[in-house]
């Protein structure tokens, strides 16, 4: 290609400083070195992660940074050493990698690769510790390895999954965080039996995702919690029984879920990065089997408390990163259960702007609007 080799000039939309409206900029994006890639977003798509760290109130302030992590796009170029993509391959970017031969990667139960586990903090390439992102030689630091907030990105080889190409960039690129990531939470680490009761807390994106995969798994009774009354409606179509709102109660919502259960729900996966949310996750799990997963990112100084009482009750407490997929080795395969009809990825895409209209992406996410809004970098 053309610009193999070379600097390409082109858009990102950059977040100067915290809580700051992003700024649609030129920047100059350097050849990917060894083991690295260059792509073309095509698609991004904005999750609520992004906007924790933009906003930096409860995580470390990284600026000027290029933000973005839920995208899909094509390989322009890649660096020395790489074999496994060409220019013109499909690639979905996942913030997690996989080297496929840490301790980790070769192990079933971890997705977390010890070379290139998430690092919110890193604003930089592992290779040589510096940005491939430049506006007029100043450096523009890389958030989670993956910046897709950009036409053009470099990212680790092993944090790229490369799909097949006749799957649609703009759905699939939804595959990329936050569908997958709550999918598998249910299906991978939760595990609900058929016929098992299941909580969700927090109906956006990455919640009714998780709902899905415990419709999937045959869990009869769904019951959402959230704050926000308008995501009932909304996740009636994912399969939710039961809504719950705990500002409609007085007494803490895991004693009001262990009322309506007799006991407690099977499962409960949290997907709202709040402390409280995570705690009433756990408690509201029943005796004996009951399994709570947390998905949401929290606030970097959160404390989770509860009575060890509650473990020695046999209930069970688990986390993830992107659902226990394995980014390279799982990902092409969840891209094939859309392709077979099998995942509907459609209804989580409420919104669809032109990239110039990031910010209005953001305003939706937080006003609670929609699930998730894919931005198309071709106006
Ligand atoms: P979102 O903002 O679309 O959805 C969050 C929902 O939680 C909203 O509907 C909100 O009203 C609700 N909520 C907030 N506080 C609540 C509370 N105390 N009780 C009940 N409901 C509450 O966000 P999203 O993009 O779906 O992401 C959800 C969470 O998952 C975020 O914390 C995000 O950072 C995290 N996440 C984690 C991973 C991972 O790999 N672990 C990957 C992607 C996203
Ligand atoms: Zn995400």
């Amino acid at each position: 290609m053309a610009t193999a080799g070379k600097v390409i000039k082109c858009r990102a939309a950059v977040a100067w400083e915290a809580g700051k409206p992003l700024v649609i900029e030129e920047v100059e994006v350097a050849p990917p070195q060894a083991m690295e890639v260059r792509v073309k977003i095509l698609y991004t798509a904005l999750c609520h992660t992004d906007v924790y760290f933009w906003e930096a109130k409860g995580q470390t302030p990284v600026f000027p940074r290029i933000l973005g992590h839920e995208a899909g796009g094509i390989v322009e170029s890649v660096g020395e050493g790489v074999t496994e993509l060409v220019p013109g391959d499909h690639v979905l970017p996942v913030f997690t990698g996989e080297c496929k031969e840490c301790a980790h990667c070769k192990s079933e139960e971890s997705n977390l690769c010890d070379l290139l586990r998430i690092n919110v903090d890193r604003g930089v390439m592992i290779g040589d510790g510096q940005s491939r992102f430049t506006i007029n030689g100043k450096p523009i630091f890389h958030f989670v390895g993956t910046s897709t907030f950009s036409e053009y990105t470099v990212i680790h080889v092993w944090c790229l999954a490369k799909i097949n190409p006749d799957a649609p960039l703009d759905k699939v690129c939804v595959l990329s965080c936050g569908i997958s990531t709550g999918l598998g939470a249910t299906l991978n680490v939760a595990k609900p039996k058929k016929g098992s009761t299941v909580a969700i807390f927090g109906l956006g994106a990455v919640g009714l995702a998780a709902m899905e995969g415990a419709k999937m798994a045959g869990a009869s009774r769904i019951i959402g919690v959230d704050l926000n009354p308008a995501k009932y409606e909304q996740a009636k179509k994912f399969g939710c029984t039961d809504f719950v709102n705990p500002k409609d109660h007085t007494k803490p919502v895991q004693e009001v879920l262990v009322e309506m259960t007799n006991g407690g729900v099977d499962s409960a996966v949290e997907c709202t990065g709040n402390i409280n949310a995570m705690i009433s996750a756990f408690e509201c799990v029943s005796d004996g089997w009951g399994v709570a997963v947390l998905v949401g990112v929290p606030h970097k100084e959160a404390v989770f408390k509860t009575q060890p009482m509650n473990f020695l009750s046999e209930k069970t407490l688990k986390g993830t990163f992107f659902g226990n997929y394995k980014p390279r080795t799982d990902l092409p395969e969840v891209v094939e259960m859309y392709m077979r009809k099998e995942l509907d990825l459609e209804k989580f895409i409420t919104h669809s702007v032109p990239f110039s209209q990031i910010n209005t992406a953001f305003d939706l996410m937080l006003k609670g609007e929609g699930l998730r809004c894919v931005m198309r970098m071709e106006e």
